[in-house]
């Protein structure tokens, strides 16, 4: 089966937003092993718009258009759609009244304009959208099985998992196509392919892709066939995958990062942790409160960026500063001992670097970051690692924030733990 997909909204001709409605449907069809064959974004122009649906209709099995089902005259999806089918468009009251309804719960009264969302061609079965106003709306044209959904992403997500999916469902069968996620952070993607190289004579080519993002490497894999089956065989090849990856391998949930992951060992432990940032301004303390829950582990963050903010804040001696420099394997370790003693937590990590793009040398070039996590068997429970990262000021920060959650969870796993092994 082969489908289309269509982003509408002139925005997305802009130069602020980008369309990404159309990558989390292609991995919906992926799973049902539909090929996305053509995609394409049309702002709100109606010429267009029809000559973009034209030229698909019957063409594809499939077609999936997002966006202008809004209330406004800018959102022509109906009155395109009608014009390339070939159908009218008649009002249905049922669906003002719902419209009203919801404007009623929010204690606001309809506005006329909204009334167009109660358009629905002729033939189409409407799809009811109980997270926004406008509904969905599927028809049949050409051989063509259309779905116009809106544009917002989670009133998309929501139709699609609501009125897509069993659709797909009925026409892929039982047989399907499943991924399952490895996540590994700090390792480059050649490191991780190496270790996993036999899994693609083992699994076939096909059923393995490794994907690399700055500071993480997710690696899928796939299996088709029937429910059981799929589970059976996705379990097999997660297993063996994580034995050629071992502790390095942070999670084999899809959707779970790395801060929720420490989180989760400390939520295991009882413990708790605390951060001392230089060059990351606070990103690993802002990562580790993005979890829900976090104040059950995550004490609070010191934010020193001065080498008298280190001193004052986090009693870094002033002699250790002047002889290793500030970015230092000495002072990442002051700071991470500064941070849990002065916050008073089990953990603590601290970071220290030059971002860039100045204030690099020939021995400490611009990406030199320490990164320490003190633990809580006091003096010399301690890990550091240094590292040298390529990329511009927010990659280097990034890839520092990462490795200081990546510390934190390996010394969580092990408490006689070491950095540079595998
Ligand atoms: P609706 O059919 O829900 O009324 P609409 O076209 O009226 O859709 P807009 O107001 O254009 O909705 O968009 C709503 C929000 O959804 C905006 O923030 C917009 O940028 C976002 N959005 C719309 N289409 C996409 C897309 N393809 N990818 C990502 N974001 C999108
Ligand atoms: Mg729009």
């Amino acid at each position: 089966m082969r489908a289309a997909f269509i982003a509408v909204g002139s925005e997305l001709l802009g130069i602020e937003r980008l369309d990404t409605n159309s990558l989390r449907m292609a991995r919906r069809l992926q799973r049902y092993g539909v090929s996305l064959g053509r995609k394409s974004v049309i702002g709100d122009d109606p010429t267009e718009l029809v000559t973009e649906l034209t030229s698909v209709l019957g063409r594809f099995d499939l077609l999936i258009v997002s966006g202008g089902l809004g209330p406004t005259g800018d959102d022509r999806t109906r009155e395109s759609m009608a014009t390339a089918c070939g159908v009218g468009l008649h009002l249905d009251e049922s669906i003002v009244d719902d419209i009203r309804r919801k404007f009623d719960s929010f204690g606001r009264k309809m506005p006329e304009v909204n009334r167009r969302q109660a358009y629905v061609l002729d033939g189409a079965k409407v799809l009811e959208n109980s997270r926004g106003t406008a509904p969905g709306l599927q028809i049949e044209q050409s051989g063509t099985t259309c779905f116009l959904f809106p544009g917002v992403p989670h009133e998309l997500d929501y139709l699609a998992s609501t009125f897509l999916d069993p659709w797909l469902e009925e026409q892929a069968g039982e047989i399907q196509l499943e991924a399952t996620v490895l996540k590994v952070a700090c390792r480059g993607e050649s490191a991780v392919e190496e270790k996993i190289a036999s899994a693609y004579d083992e699994f076939g080519a096909e059923a393995v892709t490794v994907l690399a993002s700055p500071g993480e490497v997710r690696i899928e894999l796939w299996a088709r066939g029937g429910a059981k089956d799929r589970a059976i065989r996705l379990q097999e090849m997660s297993d063996r995958v994580a034995g050629f990856l071992g502790p390095a391998v942070f999670t084999r949930v899809a959707d779970q990062d790395l801060e929720g992951v420490c989180g989760e060992l400390l939520g295991e432990l009882g413990a708790t942790v605390a951060t001392a940032e230089s060059c990351t301004g606070g990103w690993i303390a802002q990562r580790l409160t993005a979890t829900p829950g976090s104040s059950a582990y995550f004490l609070g963050s010191i934010v020193a960026y001065s080498n008298q903010a280190k001193v004052d804040l986090l009693g870094v001696p002033e002699d250790l500063i002047a002889e290793h420099g500030a970015v230092s394997r000495e002072v990442a370790i002051a700071l991470a001992e500064g941070a849990r003693e002065r916050i008073g937590s089990d953990y603590a990590i601290g970071v220290t670097g030059i971002a860039g793009p100045d204030g690099g040398s020939e021995e400490k070039p611009v990406g030199t970051v320490h990164v320490a996590v003190a633990g809580p068997r006091g003096s010399g429970d301690l890990i550091h690692q240094r590292a040298v990262f390529p990329g511009d000021r927010e990659k280097v920060r990034r890839l520092t924030s990462q490795l200081g959650l990546e510390l934190l969870r390996r010394r969580l796993l092990d408490p006689n733990y070491r950095p540079g092994g595998w």
